[in-house]
């Protein structure tokens, strides 16, 4: 088969039934009444490849009002039963992979080998809470006086709102909507401006599934407004959010007058340590993965990486070639490993954080100074310590090399920062992991390994990098309420 053009990979995404431009509010795929729009870029060309309602506030609302009517009838219904609809929906994910991970690719521009890796990384969120909704266990408690009986039930939060980033558009929501509904939850979805229709079309497949009317909403519009909306609402319970530490920060102070749960995904600043007595090969193959894997625009990428002194200029060596060997270009490309980042401005950073490390002293090994959307895998050693590339998040394929000589050192540094999301260590000396691991503040800790994130274990910060885990059975129990019993006479 002749390699499609971009514009040929654009059409067949576009003429897909899961291009969906419509907000799906109580079972019904609606547009704005004002006929307001707001454009989705492709970042790879720019060009506008569809639109999305620009929803007004009591249109918001009305996706809050159909959650909550759909919420009793939801959460009564057996575990088992929602399970079964979420393994359903995960099979309507698994026929439609190709499709959706061409969506990604179009409104995010990742490479289509990543966008397949995100669909299935997103699809285990639901077959795994598909499995786990029948888990919500309760507890009976020996009780301290006789004739007494001591219960422990878990029930359903409620209202649930999920808000989601650009950089995992089908992931970030699947990890958050398929706890929620199995725990019993009803939930409305508002994704990124820039990524709305992965969001969108896993409502499409949700509500092929067969969910019930107001289960599952997704509304787009105003960001500022729907904040403001959901954070003030009576009904709604919770809010799950991956973003910004800035946002995060907002949310959770406007959500304070009506004492909501809250889930925040922020920021990171993950450091990768790598130590004298680390496998090279282990090295840069971890080193490659927390960098670059998507970019290099996750909030668990690796922003700084520090190198023992005696490993430091063999592993420069090895990680430079490999750095070069990436493969810049369209996201449709099957040998694509970097493509276009999400905008101009993303580029600018990457840009200054790069000009900066430069002017202070570092060396460019790989790669070049980014322009437009498009940034080249790039490698800088001689990092200074303070460079403002360790403080920020560069969220782009730009790795620097920070050199260190002691264990304490690189502890010290790893730790200088707000942030505590996700860390990764070489080292294949025991007790310089159990050390290490230990006394890095983060909520993640990859050891030997840049690949940490599967639907089975905990995701989640520490600091300022957040609230709450998503994934796991503590993924399940942050849509569910603890209630006591306590009965007597028996
Ligand atoms: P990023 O820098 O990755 O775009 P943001 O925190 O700005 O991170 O965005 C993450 C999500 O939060 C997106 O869905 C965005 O639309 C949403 N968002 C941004 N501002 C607000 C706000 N004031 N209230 C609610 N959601 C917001």
């Amino acid at each position: 088969m002749a390699t499609q053009t971009h514009a040929e990979n654009v059409d067949t995404v576009r003429t897909s039934p899961l291009f969906r431009q419509q907000a799906l509010i109580d079972g019904r795929w609606r547009a704005a009444a004002s006929g307001r729009t707001i454009a989705v870029d492709d970042p790879f060309t720019g060009e506008t490849i569809g639109t999305i309602p620009d929803l007004d506030r009591q249109e918001a609302q009305g996706a809050i009002d159909a959650a909550t009517r759909a919420f009793p009838d939801w959460a009564r219904r057996p575990a088992a039963e929602r399970g079964a609809l979420l393994a359903r929906w995960h099979g309507l994910i698994v026929d439609n992979r190709e499709t959706l991970a061409r969506l990604i690719t179009l409104e995010n521009g990742k490479p289509i080998r990543e966008a397949r890796a995100e669909i299935d990384y997103g699809a285990s969120f639901v077959k795994f809470f598909a499995e786990e909704a029948t888990r919500a266990l309760g507890e009976t408690i020996p009780p301290p006086a006789p004739g007494r009986l001591l219960r422990v039930e878990r029930e359903p939060i409620g209202v649930c709102v999920a808000i989601t980033p650009w950089n995992f558009p089908n992931a970030m929501l699947t990890r958050k909507l398929a706890p929620a509904l199995a725990a019993g939850c009803t939930m409305v979805a508002k994704p990124a401006s820039q990524t709305p229709l992965s969001a969108l079309a896993l409502a499409a497949l949700a509500q092929e599934a067969g969910f019930p009317e107001g289960t599952v909403n997704v509304i787009t519009g105003k960001a500022s407004m729907i904040g403001e909306l959901v954070t003030s609402s009576d009904v709604v319970r919770k809010i799950s959010f991956t973003g910004s530490t800035e946002i995060g920060a907002w949310l959770m102070q406007a959500s304070g007058a009506t004492i909501k749960r809250m889930s925040l995904e922020l920021g990171g600043n993950a450091p990768l340590l790598i130590f004298d007595d680390a496998d090279l090969e282990t090295a840069v193959e971890t080193a490659m993965i927390a960098k670059f894997r998507n970019c290099g625009q996750s909030c668990i990428a690796a922003n700084r990486i520090y190198v023992q002194a005696g490993i430091h200029d063999r592993f420069v060596a090895a990680f430079a070639a490999r750095v070069r060997a990436l493969k810049l270009g369209d996201g449709f490309d099957e040998d694509t490993d970097i493509s276009a980042l999400i905008d101009e401005a993303a580029v600018t950073k990457v840009n200054e954080h790069l000009d900066e490390a430069i002017a202070g002293g570092a060396t460019l090994l790989a790669g070049e100074r980014g322009s437009g959307r498009m940034m080249p895998p790039s490698l800088l050693s001689g990092v200074r310590q303070d460079a403002l590339l360790t403080r920020e998040e560069t969220f782009g394929p730009l790795a620097p090399v920070i050199r260190f000589e002691r264990y304490e050192e690189a502890i010290a540094l790893a730790n200088a920062t707000p942030f505590g999301l996700a860390s990764y260590l070489c080292s294949t000396d025991p007790q310089t992991i159990a050390r290490a691991s230990r006394y890095i503040e983060s909520g993640m800790v990859g050891i030997n390994t840049g690949l940490i994130s599967n639907a089975a274990a905990p995701f989640g910060g520490v600091k300022q990098s957040g609230l709450g885990r998503e994934g796991s059975h503590h993924g399940l129990e942050e849509y569910l309420n603890i209630k006591y019993l306590c009965q007597a006479g028996l």
